[in-house]
């Protein structure tokens, strides 16, 4: 009977089941009542010897019910068991779901609901509730240093540090990789006591990491936001917001703000915290405009190669151009490369960009007087890329334009990323016959070892020094010293941003030097460089006089030939 019981039951649900088990236990209670009570007191007096045996049907019956009310009691506490179990795997599976398995802290997911929780508790009892943000600085390179390993027990030894650290009351959270959170009530009164936690992460967490065999340098930026700096849930209720909805939002806006503040402290250096400003969120929107303005325009051909003339300063000489980026966007009008090339760089989309501008720089660049030069500037992100110099020359193949016209300019930041690789790279490009220039120098701190080991051609004094001697009272004697130790290593050296004559008379001064300038005039695009060539007679095909130099006259700005 238990087999096609189990046949029956498995055919219907188990609450079903349940509730046929209930139900025969039930009725063989009631039954056991009927028949008991007629049936157990004829045993009793039978057994006695006073009166005749029950029938046997009767007897059989009682069996039957007592059978079933065993089966009723058992059917119960599996019952009972069954719950108790199905609510510990729930249990378990709401804890997981709600918890980063590598820390033990709260998850992504369940942060939102848990400070909502706790944002509605702290305004019944008139606390502000502050939302941090904390981001590690640098770990990816922590983790490729020593590996994933270790970096996932830096992550938890930096989740038990801020744990340590954190009120009572405050919740923690891992947003996913080395990303966490903390929401802290606190007395909107006194905002210094959120200030006071956050510079306790800050300066306990780098201090902590040099066990279990890793010394790793790890320090956090931090982004705060606070309940103060949103409109509260119950007026966006009034401004017809549903309740779940604004609910939603409280700790999303907090988020979010959150995540703006980090991402500024990133910016203004690391291993800092700094409070959500409206501004942040402005200069956030206009980036993200760039970012997809720099993408769009990628596909749409809209950055353009600009060009601004590097002459010989004795001789006056024209002696090529250095190529600048321009963008004119259609929503944002004209960027500057000072913003766009940075971002660029971060987005990774330079190696394209720069490859679009280097491709067309090249094909204007075939059509001048090949004495002419042609200067660009590589970013530090391009340095990194090992197949950099092979598609370099593959460009120069397709143009048919001899490398020795070619001039790269990297700066000094290149230099600290990979000394090892930026050489083998400068020496390679060097060999194919690539000029190569080190840029803004004097802003970078290179040292003197780092130059003496990489084969530059030329370096190239910053703007800011040239434009020092402008004041009257500019002391040359720094200009000096770099021109000094631009022969000491036997290096030439070209000035930029020489804005007037006045700054070039003294330049004058201190010998041989190339130089390029605003007193030259504007970059100029494509077409404009070609009329100018075409007006000197040094366009290729334009019976370019075979003789430089293009002479300027001392007191003009315009660069001629020596015929015009
Ligand atoms: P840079 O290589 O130092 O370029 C010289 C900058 O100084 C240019 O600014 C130029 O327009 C400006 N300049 C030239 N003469 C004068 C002057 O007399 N006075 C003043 N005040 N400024 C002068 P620009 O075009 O805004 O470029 C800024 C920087 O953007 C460049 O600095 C370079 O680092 C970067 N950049 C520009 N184009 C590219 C590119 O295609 N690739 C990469 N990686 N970087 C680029
Ligand atoms: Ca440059
Ligand atoms: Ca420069």
């Amino acid at each position: 009977m238990g087999d096609k019981f189990r046949q029956v039951a498995s055919k219907v649900g188990p609450a079903e089941r349940d509730f046929i088990a209930l139900g025969i236990a039930t009725g063989a209670i009631l039954m056991f009542v009927g028949t008991g009570g007629s049936v157990l007191p004829m045993i009793l007096r039978n057994l006695r010897g006073i009166g005749a045996a029950p029938d046997t049907m009767l007897v059989n019956a009682l069996l039957l019910n007592i059978a079933l009310i065993i089966f009723g009691w058992r059917r119960y506490r599996e019952l009972t068991q069954e719950i108790a179990e199905r609510r510990e795997a729930e249990e378990a599976a709401r804890r997981l779901a709600e918890t980063d398995p590598l820390t033990g802290c709260l998850n992504r997911r369940s942060i939102a609901p848990a400070t909502n929780q706790l944002v509605e508790s702290s305004k019944m009892k008139g606390r502000a509730v502050a939302f941090l943000m904390i981001d590690l600085d640098n770990f990816k390179q922590v983790n490729d240093l020593n590996g994933h390993a270790a970096g996932d027990r830096i992550l938890v030894r930096m989740a038990e540090q801020i744990a340590m650290l954190l009120p009572g009351n405050a919740l923690l959270a891992r947003l996913g990789g080395d990303e966490f959170a903390c929401v802290v009530p606190y007395d909107a009164a006194k905002p210094e006591y959120i200030d006071r936690f956050s510079e306790k992460i800050v300066d306990t967490i780098p201090a902590t990491f040099d066990d279990h065999g890793i010394s790793a340098q790890v320090t956090v930026s931090i982004g705060i936001a606070s309940t103060e700096m949103i409109v509260s849930s119950a007026s966006k209720k009034f401004a017809g917001v549903k309740a779940h909805d604004a609910e939603d939002t409280v700790a999303q806006a907090l988020l979010h703000k959150a995540d703006i503040a980090m991402y500024q402290a990133k910016k203004k250096g690391k291993n800092r915290f700094f409070w959500f400003e409206l501004p942040m969120e402005k200069e956030l929107l206009l980036r993200n405009e760039i970012e997809t303005g720099i993408r769009q325009g990628l596909l749409r051909g809209e950055f353009q190669p600009f060009y601004e003339q590097q002459i010989d300063l004795e001789t006056n000489e024209l002696v090529g151009f250095e190529m600048l980026a321009r963008w004119h966007s259609p929503k944002l009008g004209e960027v500057s490369p000072e913003i766009f090339i940075p971002i660029a760089e971060e987005i990774g989309v330079i190696t394209q960009l720069s490859d679009q501008l280097i491709d067309a720089a090249l094909a204007e660049a075939a059509q001048w007087d090949p004495r002419l030069t042609l200067s660009v500037n590589i970013s530090p992100v391009q340095m990194r890329d090992p197949w950099f110099s092979q598609k370099l020359l593959k460009t120069l193949v397709l143009h048919n334009f001899p490398p020795h016209r070619l001039d790269l300019e990297i700066t000094e930041s290149c230099l600290h990323e990979n000394l090892g690789n930026v050489r083998v790279m400068i020496t390679s490009l060097k060999n194919q016959g690539v000029r190569i220039s080190l840029d803004d120098f004097g802003t970078g701190y290179s040292s003197l070892s780092q130059l003496r080991s990489l084969p530059f051609d030329r370096l190239k004094i910053d703007r800011s020094f040239i434009q020092e001697l402008q004041n009257d009272t500019a002391n040359p004697k720094l200009i000096e010293a770099i021109i000094s130790l631009g022969e000491g290593l036997n290096l030439p050296i070209t000035a930029e941003g020489i804005e007037n004559g006045r700054i070039l008379d003294t330049l004058k001064q201190f010998g041989q030097l190339k130089g390029q300038g605003y007193h030259y005039g504007k970059p100029e695009s494509g077409s404009d460089v070609r009329r100018r060539l075409q007006s000197l007679g040094l366009l290729k095909h334009s019976g370019a006089s075979a003789d430089l130099p293009i002479l300027l006259p001392a007191d003009a700005a315009e660069p001629v030939s020596k015929a015009g």
